[in-house]
């Protein structure tokens, strides 16, 4: 079946008259490229199929939730066991304190974990213990670092007030000078330093952590009485089976978790250790859902198989050979890729891109030979991926790359071009 996207057209159509813009959220930032789905009709392991029935293989994972392919067999088995037996009830399932358990025994910092519905919600509890736990009211955390949608940290300025913004430092990623600065500058009132497992900012390239910048958080925390905070509601799980700054044995007072840990249900998680117990226990934090018994029971689900079987180095080793074999494809067609961050969670960009033509370019003939990429946000691999899907997309990418030098001179994206500037 040819490509097309018509129901797709459509279905946008009918959109912009009754959802503002058509759409909001991440998928809105920034014109994604020609073609671009925006609807879609299912999903199973590593493919996804949108509303004309086209079929892809998903790099984007849903943004993160989806980590061993979607609809796992076990881990929907037990969502919807659970949910035959309650879901939201008057209180939470019995359910909670297995998956209340499983966390604490997989991540090596936490004594204690809170369940929540988004990793927004998770954030936002780590920056009100912190408050709470220390008395004091400054927080300092890294610019272009996304911690989530709500008034104190939303990338937009749109509806934000100085005051929602107040009581902010904001330091260079990596760069322990500037983190020592901003300790400086908040003084005897420093709450929290917030950190990202990674730099996996959009629209720039991906960088490892610098253990001495891990190191130096810990220690300025430490010295200052802080709290520090490692945000990995899109890494964790990712990058080790454990809080991702274990990798570089630097342990946080409180983590954020979200996206993957039950595989695609609604859950998100902040876990401390000891000494925020208290402080964690006298904040008010609830939600109509939070307390859903179905996505717990899916999370425990999840944590099996986190723990018993290989899906981290497979991901991985799926990562590794599209990078490789993307390299290679792009030099036999002269061109030259930067592909930054964990080769699990890989950014694409072509080198000499400026304004992303380009890049949109080669990700538009991608989606019309039906493999998502996305051009300025991390992807990801996902344990349901083949070496196969992977030969296939490479195969597919070489002719992306062949019709992308065809094209000869390509014009920047204009609404991006003051993002690299
Ligand atoms: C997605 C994300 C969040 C927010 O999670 P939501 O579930 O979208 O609220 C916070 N921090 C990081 C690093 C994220 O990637």
């Amino acid at each position: 079946m040819a490509w097309s996207n018509s129901a797709d057209k459509a279905l946008r159509e009918r959109a912009a008259a009754v959802i503002p813009n058509g759409m909001y959220g991440h998928q809105s930032v920034a014109p994604l490229p020609d073609g671009y789905p925006q609807f879609y009709a299912k999903a199973k392991g590593a493919y996804l199929w949108d509303a004309d029935g086209n079929e892809y293989i998903d790099y984007m994972c849903g943004y993160g939730p989806n980590l061993l392919g979607y609809g796992h067999p076990e881990v929907d088995a037990a969502f919807t066991a659970q949910l035959a037996k309650g879901d939201a009830m008057t209180g939470p399932g019995v359910v909670m304190v297995d998956a209340a358990e499983a966390m604490v025994r997989q991540i090596s910092h936490a004594h204690w974990v809170m369940f929540c519905k988004n990793g927004t919600d998770a954030t936002t509890m780590a920056l009100m213990i912190a408050r709470h736990h220390t008395g004091r009211k400054t927080i300092i955390r890294a610019k272009g670092a996304y911690h989530g949608a709500v008034p104190w940290c939303s990338p937009s300025p749109n509806g934000i007030t100085p005051a929602d913004r107040a009581d902010q430092i904001f330091c260079d990623y990596n760069d322990p000078a500037s983190l020592e600065a901003a300790v400086r500058l908040a003084g005897s009132d420093l709450a929290a330093i917030f950190a990202a497992p990674i730099k996996h900012d959009v629209f720039v390239d991906q960088e490892p952590l610098d253990p001495e910048y891990a190191r130096r958080a810990r220690a300025l925390a430490d010295e200052t009485g802080a709290v520090l905070v490692v945000d990995d509601v899109r890494a964790g799980l990712r990058l080790a089976r454990d809080c991702s700054w274990s990798l570089v044995g630097v342990q946080p007072d409180l983590s954020c978790w979200g996206k993957a840990i039950a595989n695609g249900h609604p859950l998100s998680a902040l876990a401390g250790s000891e000494p925020f117990r208290r402080a964690a226990g006298t904040i008010f934090a609830t939600g109509s859902y939070w307390f859903a018994a179905a996505p717990m029971a899916a999370a425990v689900a999840t944590l099996k198989l986190i723990r018993e079987t290989d899906y981290l180095e497979r991901t991985i080793r799926i990562g590794d050979r599209l990078r490789k074999g993307l390299d290679e494809a792009a030099e036999q067609h002269g061109f030259r890729l930067r592909q930054t961050g964990p080769s699990q969670m890989p950014l694409i960009f072509f080198d000499d891109d400026p304004g992303f033509g380009k890049t949109y370019f080669w990700i538009s003939a991608l989606v019309r030979r039906g493999v998502l990429m996305h051009p300025w946000h991390n992807m990801f691999t996902c344990a349901a991926m083949t070496e196969a899907d992977v030969d296939a997309t490479l195969e597919r990418a070489s002719d992306a790359f062949a019709l992308t030098r065809a094209a000869g001179r390509i014009e920047p994206i204009e609404a991006l071009l003051a993002r690299t500037r």
